[in-house]
């Protein structure tokens, strides 16, 4: 069954479509689920053109509902978000997201520190630092957010990689301990595939991570991060290919906040 649950709208301020032209898309593409998962609103910084504002977050929710209302028979539509996971704000965050009612929450680890790592605008950081010690301190990180237990899914598991800045380590130790907490946790993760489209050119996780996923048994949702109609399932077959290779059979879908395993 075919289902993207990481999908983008123009409200975010760096995306192009409206729920209507990405649900079209979907549609178009043979898609029978589709789930919508802004970014929500940062918190940590205010930044129109990053994520919608908590003004907006209302807006949000009412136009994807109502196009589940709408296309309902031709696809399902999902209510989903795209959340930031960040100490300092994070009871304000979780606050947030007690008031609507989400089918899933992406967790996404996009900074560390002041330094949002994912910015094409603040590469040049990463020139200052110890990759190494980057990598581990990314990996700690959604470690910390599985284990704070507001997600559903983690995102794009291995950002760190997006702009092909590499480490000399091993990361298989450490993806084996954050899957661990997932397994305990009941976290899933998403097989991501805008790594494809940034200067890393590979998929989110890397196979050494799917593999050792497959081996636990944590269940995987798939997604585009489209940030444009076009980009709606872009590249899911080889997203199915990784996943069939590490011997996945089923991958997960939500409704309101409640996993269910289909098969592939
Ligand atoms: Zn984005
Ligand atoms: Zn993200």
């Amino acid at each position: 069954m075919k289902a993207d649950y990481h999908i983008h709208t123009q409200l975010c301020g760096h995306a192009r479509g409206t729920v209507d032209e990405l649900v079209a898309s979907a549609i178009e593409k043979g898609f029978k689920q589709v789930g919508i998962a802004d970014h929500m609103p940062m918190l940590y910084a205010e930044d129109a053109h990053l994520a919608m504002t908590p003004e907006q977050l209302p807006g949000y929710v009412e136009e994807v509902l109502e196009a589940r209302e709408r296309y309902g028979g031709r696809i399902k539509v999902l209510l989903g978000i795209e959340a930031d996971y960040h100490g300092p704000t994070q009871a304000e965050r979780v606050a947030m997201l007690e008031r609507f009612p989400f089918d899933y929450v992406i967790g996404s680890v996009h900074v560390l520190g002041d330094w949002i790592f994912d910015s094409p605008l603040d590469v040049d950081r990463y020139d200052e630092l110890d990759l190494d010690e980057f990598y581990m301190e990314y990996l700690g990180e959604v470690r910390a957010m599985v284990q704070s237990g507001v997600y559903d899914i983690v995102g794009h598991p291995d950002l760190a990689k997006k702009f092909d800045k590499r480490p000399t380590v091993d990361l298989s130790p450490a993806y084996r301990g954050l899957l661990e907490a997932m397994k305990e946790r009941g976290t899933c993760y998403e097989v991501n595939t805008a790594g494809l489209r940034w200067p890393v050119k590979e998929i989110y996780p890397e196979s050494a991570f799917v593999r050792i996923a497959a081996e636990l048994g944590v269940p995987v949702t798939l997604g585009s991060d489209a940030h444009c109609p076009e980009d709606v399932g872009r590249d899911f077959d080889m997203a199915l290919e990784l996943l069939e290779g590490a011997g996945y059979t089923e991958h997960a879908v939500f409704h309101g906040r409640k996993m269910t395993l289909v098969p592939l």
